[in-house]
């Protein structure tokens, strides 16, 4: 096996036993990212010169005897993670010269560790799609099929791992954004627990609903850079003072005894048969292991998208207000005055997409309007959590498709922003209700393109799904498969 081709685990110990050099591991990664990038187009920025002087500080570390498990790995970061002195543009045109004066709370935890980071991840801009066709910086290609999206926002981050441009990815996760793409590009993908990663130093979207998260080869890399992020940080208001379980030493606990829980309004018309066929041979799969299935119902799953559509882009209108030119980023050159040259900034600064939802979530939020849709679907949040703890008293985990399809193709859907929309339909609900869901390799379509199936937790149940997640992977083969490129 080439060393880009990796797992964290895999690499871990090679390095451990000295068998090769990070900065070995660090140059066949670039190599590899220069070779396929052409093809795929999953980074913003590939941090060349830092990450071999990262990987020779990493060295250093391990012929001391200091070998983390992150230590020495070539890690890639979506483009919305602050990383100081390496541009983040959020795949924005108004932050496109943006240089950060500081790390967020899970890079510098990553640093601390002691990553080689490669490199900055395509993505949606402002992570605002499902399809990596936002970005200002074009568009990241499926490595499997390179005619088709890698789904998004978190396109690069998923990209990146299926043609192995880098060891780990993170991603974020606002209504599916790491699950998503992980699913079309054949990666596990985690979106924790609301509260359990801290969000400092993240480009904020919808801030209630906003993740951080891993996108990885196996279940075991997921719960080791869960583990490396996971936790309270002062500096986030919003993440939870609980302590973080050791995710790896779980793993093999198997799923003898659990009773997993099949949401009947997932199980719908629309689901592409091979998903479905996908989804069911990994209920078949999980009773031979001894887990056990009840039908539940979320009864308000009908209402998840447009509610999230409301709150999602009310908040971004709030966010978003700050990219203003004044600031930071991108300032209009032609304006005359000081409203001309927001107008300007703002008009030159922001793709379509971002617009459209700027304008929605304003709309939502004016006066006259804030109770009939904002304050409307506040409440229809709270019954769709509500949905999801009722079925948690019957059971530990559900098990979904991720999305109704494979990959479509690109431009398929820029056209009609609804039907991109929808595709979020079996991920959203999850973030509405705070709780995690993670993404897994269950089955590849006749075209060529990965399935994934969804599991879903209880609040900070990542345990449990990390757990299930790993018996599926270890009684089947669909993680070994690789994208041909
Ligand atoms: N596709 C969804 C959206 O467009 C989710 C994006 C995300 O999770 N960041 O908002």
């Amino acid at each position: 096996m080439e060393l880009f081709e990796l797992t964290i685990h895999e690499l871990h110990e090679k390095l451990k036993r000295k068998e090769v050099s990070s900065v070995e591991a660090a140059r066949a990664v670039l190599a590899r990212i220069e070779a396929v990038e052409p093809q795929v187009h999953a980074f913003i920025t590939v941090t060349a010169k830092e990450a071999l002087q990262d990987a020779a500080a990493a060295d250093k570390r391990i012929a001391a005897g200091d070998v983390d498990l992150l230590t020495g790995i070539p890690i890639a970061l979506k483009d919305i993670f602050l990383t100081r002195g390496v541009r983040t543009t959020c795949a924005s045109r108004i932050l496109e010269n943006f240089i950060p004066p500081y790390d967020g709370t899970c890079v510098a935890k990553l640093r601390e560790r002691g990553m080689v980071l490669v490199g900055k991840l395509n993505q949606d801009e402002f992570a605002m799609g499902s399809s990596t066709e936002s970005s200002h910086f074009g568009v990241t290609r499926n490595p499997w099929h390179t005619d088709y999206i890698p789904g998004g926002s978190s396109g690069g981050s998923a990209a990146a791992i299926a043609a192995q441009q880098a060891t780990a990815t993170l991603g974020t996760d606002t209504g599916g954004s790491i699950r998503q793409p992980a699913s079309h590009c054949g990666c596990v993908g985690l979106k924790p627990t609301y509260g359990r990663v801290s969000r400092y130093g993240v480009i904020a979207y919808a801030s209630s609903l906003d993740q951080v998260g891993p996108v990885t080869r196996d279940v075991t890399d997921c719960a080791i850079l869960l583990e490396a992020v996971a936790g309270y940080d002062p500096k986030d208001s919003t993440s939870v003072n609980l302590p973080v379980p050791d995710y790896v030493r779980g793993l093999a606990n198997g799923v003898k005894g659990l009773k997993i829980g099949l949401p009947k309004e997932y199980f719908i018309a629309g689901l592409d048969p091979e998903v479905k066929k996908a989804v069911e041979a990994a209920i078949a799969t999980y009773r031979s292991l001894g887990a056990e299935f009840v039908e539940i119902s979320l009864p308000h799953t009908d209402y998840a998208v447009a509610t999230y559509y409301l709150i999602a882009t009310a908040e971004a209108s709030s966010n978003l207000a700050r990219y203003d030119g004044v600031r930071y980023g991108h300032r209009s050159a032609e304006a005359k005055g000081l409203v001309e040259m927001y107008a300007k900034t703002r008009a030159e600064g922001f793709g379509m997409e971002v617009k459209r939802r700027i304008m929605l979530g304003t709309y939502a939020l004016s006066s006259g309007y804030y109770d009939a849709y904002y304050i409307k679907a506040q409440k229809v949040r709270t019954l769709i959590m509500h949905d999801f703890l009722k079925a948690f008293e019957q059971v530990d985990l559900l098990l979904t498709p991720v999305a109704p399809t494979p990959a479509f193709k690109i431009g398929e859907k820029t056209s009609d922003p609804l039907q991109m929309y929808l595709s979020d339909i079996f991920t959203i609900p999850v973030n509405l209700a705070g709780t995690c869901g993670i993404s897994v390799p269950a089955g590849i379509s006749q075209q060529g393109l990965p399935i994934g199936m969804q599991l879903i937790g209880k609040p900070f149940g990542e345990e449990t799904i990390l757990r299930a997640a790993y018996a599926f992977e270890q009684a089947t083969e669909w993680h070994r498969q690789k994208a041909k490129i």
